[in-house]
């Protein structure tokens, strides 16, 4: 039997351990909540703890497993795999994280960002299979990316390649981003932005048909009411997902204007939004390039699902 990947997706509300097979499918998986508000230690503890329990309850041994792999959610110094900040857990500032799980295991360990697994995980099994350069881009309650150049992960001099969330599209946008800027791709569109968005456009005089309850404040607004919203026609929820859709274009041509890819998928929360949103993405980009464009650009939704980060960041075993 060839072997098995090991991969570990660490996120803000929960945390998942895999062993996955080398063409992407989840052999057996563990996932659990109770890491939230612990420190670095105990997580850490709790990873070492939740491969040994997978490794035994499939009658394993290490030697089975060709690696693990580890997706962190924030910023990660790919060489020294060293985890930088975060704002989805606490701690975690400059940490020794994969040599914290690799003195516990024989095999080769290895630490990227969520995005760039997930990334990775579109280009190697989903819809970017068959393409060498792929540009991911990930719109959930913040906004992450992952570049693959002629078939490997493009990661930079630190690691932290593709911050396109962090690209300034408006900035004369006051609304401001987690990083403190003004005008952040992600300030602007994606699940931060919204509760905003909705305030600004209520303020606009443009009227909501969703029925809000007594309690309502702009804090309770995110992608699922929204989606509500388009669901019956309502004239907000419309109104903001074009703005949101215009900002993703805006950014999708840079990133084009940039790179010049073949492909961009977009993944995460917000493409619920559906054809609505993808649709006005599009189009946004073809006003933008207008005749610029002389070879074939496909923008298509991510087609992973919600393991792309497990299955990810075991795959980057691979490469
Ligand atoms: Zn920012």
């Amino acid at each position: 039997m060839e072997k098995l990947l090991c991969g570990v997706d660490l996120g803000g509300t929960k945390l998942s351990v895999g062993l996955i097979s080398v063409d992407g499918r989840i052999h057996d998986k563990l996932t659990v909540y109770d890491h939230v508000g612990k420190n670095e230690i105990m997580i850490v503890d709790q990873i070492i703890r939740l491969i040994k329990q997978l490794i035994s309850q499939n009658e394993l041994s290490e030697s089975d497993l060709r690696g693990i792999g580890i997706g962190f959610p924030g910023h990660v110094r790919y060489k020294d795999g060293h985890t930088l900040t975060t704002s989805n857990l606490k701690g975690f500032k400059n940490f020794p994280l994969r040599q914290a799980v690799a003195e516990h295991f024989m095999i080769p360990v290895l630490l990227d960002n969520d995005a760039n697994a997930q990334a990775f995980c579109e280009y190697k099994f989903g819809a970017g299979k068959g393409y060498d350069t792929v540009i991911f881009l990930t719109i959930s309650t913040g906004i992450g990316a992952g570049i693959i150049l002629n078939n490997k992960l493009y990661r930079g001099i630190t690691g932290t390649a593709g911050e396109f969330g962090h690209t300034i599209v408006n900035s004369d946008n006051n609304q401001i981003c987690t990083c403190g800027n003004e005008g952040c791709l992600m300030a602007c569109a994606c699940g931060l932005a919204l509760p905003y968005l909705f305030k600004k456009k209520t303020e606009q005089g443009i009227i909501t048909t969703l029925p809000l309850p007594d309690d309502f404040n702009y804090s309770h607004v995110d992608g699922k009411m929204i989606m509500k919203g388009l669901e019956i026609d309502d004239p907000l929820s419309k109104a903001i997902i074009q703005e949101c859709a215009d900002y993703i274009g805006i950014a999708v041509y840079n990133i084009f204007q940039i790179l010049n890819p073949p492909l961009i998928i977009l993944g995460g929360g917000l493409t619920c939004w559906g054809e609505t949103y993808l649709t006005r993405i599009r189009k946004k980009f073809h006003e933008l390039a207008r005749d610029m464009i002389f070879d074939k650009i496909e923008i298509v939704e991510a087609v992973a699902g919600g393991d792309a980060g497990l299955i990810g960041a075991a795959a980057l075993l691979l490469e």
